[in-house]
């Protein structure tokens, strides 16, 4: 496993490639403990805490 984070040009380029809006990330969902599809990911930052990560929907709903 590469470090989290940062991923090289070339990681990132290969995975816009297979598919840009519908891959999974590795981010959990707070709201529901799934995980997120990228075109899904919404990043919240909360203090004390750092980043959090919504589905995009769940994240409205909560
Ligand atoms: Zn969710």
């Amino acid at each position: 496993m590469a470090k989290k984070g940062e991923l090289s040009k070339t990681a990132r380029a290969s995975m816009a490639q297979r598919d840009d809006t519908n891959f999974a990330t590795d981010r959990i969902c707070e709201q529901c403990g799934e995980r997120i599809m990228l075109k899904e990911l919404m990043p919240v930052k909360v203090v004390g805490q750092g980043m959090v990560y919504y589905h995009k929907n769940h994240f409205a709903a909560s």
